[in-house]
């Protein structure tokens, strides 16, 4: 267990919706969560039954947390009503984005937020069994996750009847090995059904063929957490804290060259310009920055004449970006933004689940390629190459990590192509070459 103040460091900007229990004592128990409005919207929800329950989260304009921004409501009314198969409601807690520690928190501080927020969730869509599916670096949390599922069986708000609602819902954990690749939704039920972790083509879609071939709903932690808030105070409210077709608030994490990194609840369509000035305090040391992250490593990046942008979905889509997984990292003027695409190439070309080639080649090549120019063995024909292998994995992979590896690099090498010629030029890393400079000097 970490401690809260150490990631969550708070900001007067806060709108504290989903994290509004973290800092309370006891945060993770049942009593502390009934004290402060727990499991009420659940009660609601059994008021309001199902189809009003898809509804109010489809005019929340609730959308996925976990990157894709898909609208919630819409995604659950996908499930059909008319089946003979079980339904599911599967979490995925799988959070590998780098730079993205929103939903540790969530299952941290306030395990059973999430858990009425899959109940919510199960009868919305005549679910009677839910995984939370979480990633094997998360192992810690699953003891949190048991204990307050325990809590919620022995108090009646899992298992038979709920709460006499005649309202049955199973829940468990289930760890992954760790893998990337099983964030993406058909490959954690691959996972999930003990199979190796790899993507599903699509159609069909999980809501209408999923875990073990049933309908079945896979939403991300964060999503799940606000269902509760949405039914107990009503799908204008939350719509109104954030921007058209964006509502309500989001976990963003501020990391990378920022004076006070952290975990911060913001509206929806907050300035990123304030977010880094204001709620983050700017960039260390008094230097420039030079370029952005706005949501996880897979997202383009932007330009510090491009950070006048409301954090939200289609304000990120209309430049070129996305809000992804809500992982802002911070690049300031000293850093080699060579060495920054070699860095997340890496990661991409490890991750890779090697099940189709464009993205088992590419990612591979493109890291050869990146280090090759790094390590100051670059060719004049290197950048337009990397960008060829990027513009030939994008959209053209089974799963959405190809698109993911080529978005950034492309972004890097087009916004900052002066940096690759002059690795090219000087045969090696001017940055490294000024740092070992002054190091020589000193
Ligand atoms: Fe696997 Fe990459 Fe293809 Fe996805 S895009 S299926 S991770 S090889």
């Amino acid at each position: 267990m970490s401690d809260y103040q150490s990631y969550m460091k708070g900001s007067p900007f806060e709108v504290k919706v989903i994290s509004a229990r973290f800092s309370l004592p006891d945060s993770t128990s049942i009593d502390t969560f009934l004290a402060h409005e727990g499991y009420q919207a659940l009660a609601k929800a059994f008021q309001m039954g199902p189809e009003a329950v898809i509804n109010e989260m489809k005019n929340s304009q609730l959308r996925g947390r976990g990157g894709a921004g898909f609208n919630t409501g819409l995604k659950w009314s996908f499930v059909p009503k008319q089946t003979d198969k079980p339904k599911y409601v599967v979490c995925n807690a799988d959070e590998s984005e780098p730079a993205t520690c929103k939903d540790r928190p969530l299952m941290e501080y306030d395990p059973h937020q999430l858990i009425e927020g899959i109940i919510i969730a199960g009868y919305a869509i005549g679910a009677h069994q839910g995984y939370i599916y979480i990633r094997g670096e998360y192992r810690y949390l699953m003891e949190v996750l048991d204990r307050a599922i325990a809590e919620a069986y022995a108090r009646g708000y899992l298992g038979k009847d709920i709460q006499g609602s005649g309202f049955d819902f199973e829940l468990c954990t289930h760890t992954g090995a760790g893998a990337y690749e099983c964030g993406e939704e058909t490959a954690l039920l691959n996972s999930l059904e003990g199979l190796r972790g790899y993507p599903r083509v699509k159609p069909p879609f999980p809501a209408v063929v999923g875990v073990y071939g049933c309908p079945t709903i896979v939403n991300n932690v964060e999503t799940l957490c606000n269902a509760p808030h949405i039914v107990l105070k009503g799908a204008e409210w939350f719509a109104g804290l954030g921007t058209p077709k964006n509502g309500g608030t989001r976990l963003f994490c501020l990391s990378g060259h920022i004076n006070r990194p952290g975990v911060y609840e913001l509206p929806m369509g907050f300035p990123l310009r304030k977010m880094i000035e204001e709620v983050g305090g700017g960039i260390p040391r008094g230097k420039k920055l030079k370029s952005v992250i706005p949501g996880g490593s897979s997202c383009p990046l932007l330009t510090a004449d491009e950070i006048d942008v409301p954090m939200d979905f289609d304000s990120l889509a209309k430049i070129g970006s996305m809000l992804g997984s809500g992982g802002v990292v911070m690049i300031d003027e000293d850093t080699c933004m060579v060495k920054v695409a070699q860095r997340i190439m890496k990661f991409y070309a490890h991750e890779s689940c090697g099940w189709c080639i464009p993205c088992r080649e590419g990612t591979a090549w493109l890291k050869r390629l990146l280090d090759r120019l790094h390590g100051g063995a670059g060719v004049t024909g290197d950048p337009d190459t990397a960008l060829d292998v990027s513009y030939n994995i994008l959209g053209k992979t089974l799963c959405p990590l190809g698109d993911a590896a080529a978005m950034p690099t492309i972004s890097i090498v087009k916004k900052f192509r002066s940096e690759f010629d002059e690795h090219v030029r000087l045969g090696g890393c001017p940055y490294e070459r000024k740092s070992a400079a002054v190091q020589a000097a000193r």
